[in-house]
């Protein structure tokens, strides 16, 4: 997949290799930078916050301004029924040329507790190679590169290789609440080969790493009665259904001895690793006993014969959130309880359909508790799970970019969670690749949030790389 400096990070051991495209753009230009990161960040768009909607305003005014600058056309800052998200362009590529949608956010996390912050979290300063302020990272920073990145290649070549668009929303620290409408309003505005998302974390510094894939989820709410009300244990117990035991029999039950969920069907449509992605999880310098403090558990379990990062990122899931029923005051009460409630989630992978899970579901609830029950079961949302397709030829175009400004090639990795990237990818029916440079001490949403600027700078640089990888490669698309 590349072709591979063996000497890794440090150039200065083996013969140069040929420089990022945008090494020069930054040298000449990292004073400006640094003062449009500064600006920005120190613009409070909170966007959890209703008295913040006018400082979320103007950080998408500010977004526009930056794209503007940079040489992007169109420039428009997209009203929702919320926030504002901004859009901008640049089509004029080659014939052929594929055309590339960044996508990211301009708004920001609240800041509480205040105190906990070495400087105010608006006021953004730059202290050892550090950008401390709310946002720096997450995700104001991360934009900034990728529209520096444009910036300096149409400064330098007066073109770019591929067409590029940006959607940088307003929302994304709230759920995004607005976000499928406005891809779907504008769709064909959207419309792309590819979309790159630069709003995750690397593994580390020296260990390059990109997301592959983030699980879906689908949940419920599973009421049981039994019983018109309490019954006194002493006339009834013993004769009667309890909730209690058939909820805990239940919860039991949807895993076997194996540590693997018994729903039927429920790993039929599981898409495998496949031996790259493999290789590259055992490649990862991976620390249990750190990841066991982290949680703070004593021990782990799981699906039997799978390694931990196989069963948080590649594996399905299900977890019981939460049981409630009968008696939970002190002392006791002499009572079989007559209704109950149990919580269920299932953490879905690639090729999942999160409705096929959720019928097979309401199927085995149906059937659990047999006649004289009352079950109602209520869903609690679907998310679909997102994969981006390995061997597509955009990933090794990413690969090779981030090999030529980090000196290795990236391991892959996967999340957990689930943001408007699943949208992003179905809605506008392209894959999705992450170049993100965060780190995972940044204290993302957290106090003292920073950006470390040496992954910035070569998160400029990658940027950069990319265009010009998928620019040479689109031939084989
Ligand atoms: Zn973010």
């Amino acid at each position: 997949m590349s072709s591979g400096s063996a000497t890794g990070g440090d150039s200065s051991l083996g013969p140069m290799a040929d420089p990022p495209v945008l090494a020069d753009y930054i040298a000449a230009e990292r004073e400006r930078i640094e003062r449009r990161l500064l600006e920005w960040v120190g613009i409070a768009s909170i966007s959890a916050h209703p008295d913040r909607a006018a400082d979320v305003r103007r950080s998408a005014e500010y977004t526009a301004a930056l794209l503007a600058e940079s040489g992007l056309e169109h420039v428009e800052v997209l009203e929702t029924a919320g926030a504002p998200s901004v859009y901008a362009d640049w089509l004029h590529a080659r014939p052929g040329a594929p055309t590339a949608l960044v996508y990211g956010h301009h708004d920001v996390q609240p800041v509480d507790p205040l105190h906990l912050w070495r400087s105010p979290p608006f006021e953004p300063v730059l202290v050892d190679g550090e950008c401390l302020g709310r946002g720096a990272v997450d995700d104001k920073g991360q934009v900034l590169f990728e529209i520096e990145a444009v910036r300096g290649l149409l400064h330098r070549d007066g073109r770019l290789p591929v067409n590029v668009r940006f959607l940088v929303e307003g929302e994304e620290e709230i759920g995004s609440p607005h976000f499928e409408a406005l891809l779907r309003q504008h769709r064909q505005r959207l419309a792309c080969d590819v979309i790159v998302v630069s709003d995750t974390t690397m593994w580390g510094p020296d260990v390059p790493s990109v997301c592959m894939g983030m699980r879906g989820l689908v949940g419920f709410t599973v009421d049981l009665r039994t019983a018109a009300g309490d019954l006194h244990s002493g006339v009834f117990g013993g004769a009667v259904p309890n909730p209690a035991h058939l909820l805990a029999a239940a919860a039991a039950a949807l895993h076997d001895a194996d540590g693997r969920v018994t729903l039927p069907g429920f790993y039929d449509d599981v898409r495998p690793l496949t031996d790259d992605e493999e290789a590259s999880l055992r490649l990862l310098p991976f620390d249990e006993a750190a990841w066991m403090a982290q949680a703070g558990v004593q021990r782990l379990e799981g699906e039997r014969g799978r390694t931990t990062l196989e069963r948080v990122w590649a594996r399905p899931t299900c977890e019981i959130v939460g049981i409630r029923v009968g008696y939970g005051g002190t002392g006791i009460k002499t009572i079989v309880p007559a209704t109950g409630t149990m919580k269920v989630t299932f953490r879905l992978v690639a090729d999942q359909d999160p409705d096929r899970v959720a019928a097979s579901f309401e199927v085995w609830a149906a059937q659990r508790f047999g006649p004289g029950v009352e079950v109602t079961v209520t869903g609690e949302g679907r998310v679909a799970p997102a994969l981006t397709p390995a061997t597509h030829p955009a990933v090794a175009a990413l690969s090779r970019a981030v090999e030529t400004v980090w000196g290795v090639p990236p391991l892959f990795t996967r999340e957990g969670g689930s943001g408007p990237e699943e949208a992003l990818g179905r809605v506008l029916s392209a894959p999705v690749l992450y170049l993100g440079v965060g780190l995972p001490d940044d204290r993302f949403h957290a106090p003292n949030e920073r950006l470390v600027m040496e992954q910035f700078w070569k998160g400029l640089m990658a940027a950069g790389q990319l265009w010009v990888e998928l620019g040479a490669d689109a031939s084989s698309w």
